[in-house]
C-alpha cells in the first residue's frame, strides 16, 4: 500500500499551531513511510474562505518546511466531480432529496429535546421520493460503525446515533462530509490523521465511502491543544498563529520541535532534529489525551536552538529579522559572526536583532543608566589614551586590541571594568554587549575609532563647568 497523507485546512483565518501540529503529523507520518503528503485546501465555504488566508497556509507550510507532494487541491474546483457521486448515491439509492422546512426541522428538535431524545433527522422524506430540496445521505440503520483509530484505540458507534445527514444544500452544493470523502477516495488517502475535533465526522464518513464501496482510509485522531487554563487554544493564549511565531523571533525548527512534542513523545528526549523527528515518529507515540500550550517551554527550546544550530542557519533567520526592523546589513560585519557572538544572551532573534541594531547602524543616544554610569569626568581622558592606543594598530585584531584595554587599565592603575565598561557604551551605547575583543573586532576599526571620539566629546560636553 502506497502511504499518503493529507492536511486539508479550510481557508478561514491564518495557519495556526493546532493546524501545524495536524499538518506537521501528517507531514512526519508520510517522510517516515516514504509516503506522500498532499495540501488540500477546503474552500468550499465560499463566505469564509479567503484568497488571503490559502496564502497565510502556503506561508506557514513553506517557513515551517513542510513541503507537499501533491496538491495544492481546490475542493471549489471538484464540484462537478462532487455532483457525479452526489448522482451516484441519488441513483443507487444511497442518498434521497429532502423537503423539510427550517420550521419542521426546528419543531422536530425542540420534540425530541422536551422527550429527552438525541436531536436527529427522522427520515421522514426518505420513502418520499421528493426530486428537489437538500440531499440527505441514507445512513444504515442497523449495526455499528467501528473505527480502529491508530491513536484512540477502537471506537464503536451505534447507527442508531447518526442521522441521515445532507450531503447537498438545496442549491446542489455539497457540504463538508461529502467532499471530504470523495477526496479522500480519489486522491488516495492511505491516512487521514486529524484533530479529534472531527471525530463525529469519521463513523459518517466511512458509511458514505461504504455505500461507494470505497476502501477505507487509516484514521488517527490528535488531541486537541489546549491553553494553560484548560480551555481551547485560542488567541487570548498568546500568539496563536505560525506566523506570529516568525515575527516574535521564532527559529521554524524550534516551533517544529515543540510542536511535535505536544501530543507525541519518544521516551523523555525533548530535542529532535526534523531528521531525528522523521526516523522516530510513529502514531502509537501520540498522547490519547489533550496537550497543553507551554510558552515557556517553546521560548526554552528556541534558545536552545539559537545556540545549538549552525551559525549560518540562524544567520538566515536573523536577517528577515534584521531587514524587518529596517537594519541594511551590508552595513556592518557578517550575520554569521553576529549569531555566534550574540547567541548565548538571545531567547529570540528579535532579541538578537534589536541588540545588534549598533554593528549595522549609528545610534542616536546612550542608554541613559549606562552614561551616567560610565561616564563620569576623566573618563573622556581614558577612552582618549585608548583611542590613541587603537589608532596605532595596522590590523584591528579583537585579541590584540583586547592587550590593549588590559594594558591601559594598569597603567593607568584603573579596575578594569573602569576601562572596559566606558568603552563598551561608547561603541555600543549601552552596558550590555558582547566580549570587547568581540565587539571591537565585529563594529571594525572605522565604526569604533568614531564612536569613540563622539563619546569624548560627549562626556567633556557633559561635564563642562
Ligand atoms: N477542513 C477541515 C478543517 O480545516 C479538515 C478536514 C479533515 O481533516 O478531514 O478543519
Amino acid at each position: 500500500m502506497t502511504i499518503k497523507t493529507r492536511f486539508a485546512p479550510s481557508p478561514t483565518g491564518y495557519l495556526h499551531v493546532g493546524g501545524a501540529r495536524t499538518a506537521l503529523f501528517s507531514w512526519l507520518y508520510a517522510r517516515k513511510q516514504g509516503g506522500k503528503f498532499v495540501l488540500r485546501i477546503e474552500d468550499t465555504d465560499l463566505e469564509r474562505s479567503t484568497q488571503e488566508s490559502v496564502d497565510a497556509i502556503f506561508e506557514g507550510m513553506e517557513w515551517l518546511g513542510l513541503s507537499h507532494d501533491e496538491g495544492p487541491f481546490y475542493q471549489t474546483q471538484r464540484f462537478d466531480r462532487y455532483k457525479e457521486i452526489i448522482q451516484q448515491l441519488l441513483e443507487q439509492g444511497d442518498a434521497y432529496h429532502c423537503t423539510c422546512s427550517r420550521e419542521e426541522l426546528d419543531q422536530l428538535r425542540e420534540q425530541q429535546k422536551a422527550n429527552k431524545e438525541k436531536p436527529r433527522y427522522n427520515g421522514k422524506c426518505k420513502a418520499e421520493n421528493h426530486s428537489e430540496g437538500v440531499i440527505r445521505f441514507k445512513n444504515p440503520v442497523d449495526g455499528d460503525v467501528v473505527i480502529n483509530d491508530l491513536v484512540k484505540g477502537e471506537i464503536v458507534v451505534s447507527n442508531k446515533e447518526l442521522d441521515d445527514l445532507i450531503i447537498a444544500r438545496s442549491d446542489g452544493t455539497p457540504t463538508y462530509n461529502l467532499t471530504v470523502i470523495v477526496d479522500d477516495m480519489d486522491m488516495q488517502i492511505s491516512h487521514v490523521i486529524r484533530g479529534d475535533d472531527h471525530i463525529n465526522n469519521t463513523p459518517r464518513q466511512i458509511n458514505i465511502l461504504g455505500a461507494l464501496d470505497a476502501e477505507l482510509p487509516k484514521y488517527a485522531h490528535v488531541p486537541m491543544i489546549l491553553g494553560s487554563d484548560g480551555a481551547r487554544l485560542s488567541k487570548r493564549h498568546g500568539a496563536v498563529s505560525v506566523m506570529q511565531y516568525r515575527d516574535e523571533g521564532f527559529l521554524p525548527d524550534a516551533l517544529l520541535n515543540y510542536l511535535v512534542r505536544l501530543g507525541w513523545s519518544h521516551g523523555d528526549q525533548e530535542v529532535f532534529s526534523v531528521e531525528e523527528m522523521i526516523a522516530l515518529f510513529d502514531l502509537d507515540g501520540c498522547n490519547v489525551s489533550a496537550s497543553t500550550f507551554n510558552p515557556e517551554k517553546l521560548l526554552w527550546l528556541n534558545h536552545q536552538y539559537i545556540m545549538n544550530s549552525e551559525p549560518e542557519h540562524v544567520a538566515k533567520h536573523l536577517e528577515w529579522h534584521m531587514d524587518n526592523q529596517g537594519l541594511d546589513v551590508a552595513n556592518g560585519p557578517a550575520l554569521v559572526e553576529v549569531v555566534k557572538a550574540q547567541r548565548e544572551r538571545s531567547k529570540t532573534l528579535v532579541e538578537m536583532a534589536v541588540a545588534s541594531h549598533y554593528f549595522y547602524k549609528d545610534f542616536e543616544s546612550y542608554d541613559e543608566k549606562a552614561a551616567k554610569k560610565n561616564f563620569k569626568q576623566g573618563t573622556d581622558n581614558v577612552l582618549q589614551v585608548l583611542m590613541d592606543a587603537f589608532s596605532q594598530e595596522a590590523e584591528w585584531n579583537g585579541d590584540k586590541l583586547h592587550q590593549i584595554v588590559l594594558d591601559t587599565a594598569e597603567t593607568m592603575e584603573l579596575k578594569l571594568g573602569k576601562v572596559a565598561q566606558p568603552l563598551r557604551v561608547a561603541v555600543s551605547g549601552a552596558g550590555v554587549s558582547p566580549a570587547i575583543d568581540v565587539t571591537l573586532s565585529l563594529l571594525g576599526r572605522e565604526k569604533t575609532l568614531t564612536r569613540m571620539q563622539k563619546a569624548i566629546e560627549f562626556i567633556k560636553e557633559k561635564n563642562k563647568g
